[in-house]
């Protein structure tokens, strides 16, 4: 362990999703600032203490497209763990307040997302299992790394435990059941890439008429309504009874709303989402490619992180790190601004 709990003093809040929250800290002993992440396990001690002893692994993870690890240790009734801070955030939280990413850009996350998992893969036999854009960080010097992979089977037991599953970036392999596999992972990607590039989660509600904000559609996540979740569709009206629902999903066209678990079937019984613009946006054909590829309903046929590194996309890409370190101070200026 690089780090102590008592050398640590917390200066800011980061963020909080389903059982975690993240902080930033200040390291007296190291003189420098960290991110710690308090995750809620609701496990025996003995369970939290190999939950510490199998995140140990991360020590040996090292690679510029994965948020580095320092150490962890069991806090009361969470397992703390203390990572490297990105200090303009995370994918999500950018989008979301500056709008959808240029392709360009969305271009070099895809390339460091899979090179991220390429290293994972090869070297630690690791499958991430939570690619989404919360778990994809930038820095202002403009490098994009993954966080949140599963590398303890203890901690991915207990989370399960813990919250309804509400993956809206699950492949349809995997709602069917089927155990994760690397094409998993590229499925997730390929749904985040739509995201970041439109602006807008692709499942989310279709933009209202007069509504120009429409960046603004809020992920199923958040919409996501553990007392309301009852499947009711317009499309199967006899599954009943009908629920009142405050907050559902919409698909687009012709304004259905839905819960969580038709959200999953959505996913398994309808197309792929695919990188279309809207208006007058328009996305190069190597892009649209490139998100079919991932968004391959069958993963025996999905492209693996490999193939997908060699693709026209990604092999063509020009933006140089300078210009991606621009782009991050240019971003972490503007949510400055909006504070
Ligand atoms: P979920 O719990 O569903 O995975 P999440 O990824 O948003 O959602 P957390 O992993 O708890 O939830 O992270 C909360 C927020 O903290 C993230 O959205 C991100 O903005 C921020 N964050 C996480 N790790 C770091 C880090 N190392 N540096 C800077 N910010 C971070
Ligand atoms: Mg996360």
């Amino acid at each position: 362990n690089l780090v102590k709990e008592e050398d640590l003093t917390v200066l800011a809040d980061l963020g909080a999703g389903n059982g975690g929250t993240v902080t930033k800290v200040w390291n007296k002993k190291r003189n420098c600032v960290m991110a710690k992440k308090l995750i809620l396990v609701d496990a025996k001690p003995t369970v939290r203490k190999q939950i510490v002893r199998e995140l140990h692994i991360m020590n040996d993870c090292a690679s510029p497209y994965i948020v580095s690890y320092y150490g962890c240790f069991p806090v009361d009734v969470h397992v703390g763990l203390v990572m490297e801070f990105m200090d303009v955030g995370s994918l999500d939280y950018i989008y979301r307040h500056t709008g959808a990413i240029a392709l360009e850009i969305v271009g070099k996350v895809a390339e460091s997302v899979l090179r991220g998992l390429v290293y994972l893969y090869d070297v630690h036999r690791i499958i991430h299992r939570d690619i989404k854009p919360s778990n994809i960080l930038l820095n202002s010097k403009g490098e994009i790394k993954i966080c949140d992979f599963g590398v303890s089977g203890e901690l991915i037991n207990s989370i399960a435990n813990t919250f309804v599953g509400t993956s809206t970036y699950m492949s349809p392999e995997r709602i069917k059941g089927a155990p994760y596999t690397i094409k998993s992972d590229v499925w997730s990607l390929g749904i985040s890439l739509v995201e970041l590039a439109q602006g807008r989660f692709p499942f989310a509600d279709p933009p209202q008429s007069g509504d120009e904000e429409d960046d603004q559609a809020t992920p199923v996540e958040e919409r996501f309504d553990p007392e309301a979740t009852l499947p009711v569709s317009s499309r199967r009206p006899n599954l009943s009874p009908r629920r009142h629902r405050k907050r559902g999903v919409s698909l687009g066209g012709g304004g259905m709303t839905m819960s969580i678990l038709d959200l999953l079937q959505h996913i398994v019984n309808e197309p792929a989402p695919r990188l279309i613009g809207r208006g007058n946006q328009t996305f190069a054909e190597s892009a649209v490619q490139f998100v079919d590829w991932c968004l391959d309903k069958d993963p025996a046929a999905r492209k693996s992180p490999q193939e997908l590194l060699q693709s026209e996309w990604i092999t063509s890409l020009t933006v140089t790190q300078a210009a991606l370190q621009t782009w991050a101070q240019g971003v972490a200026e503007s949510l400055k601004n909006d504070k």
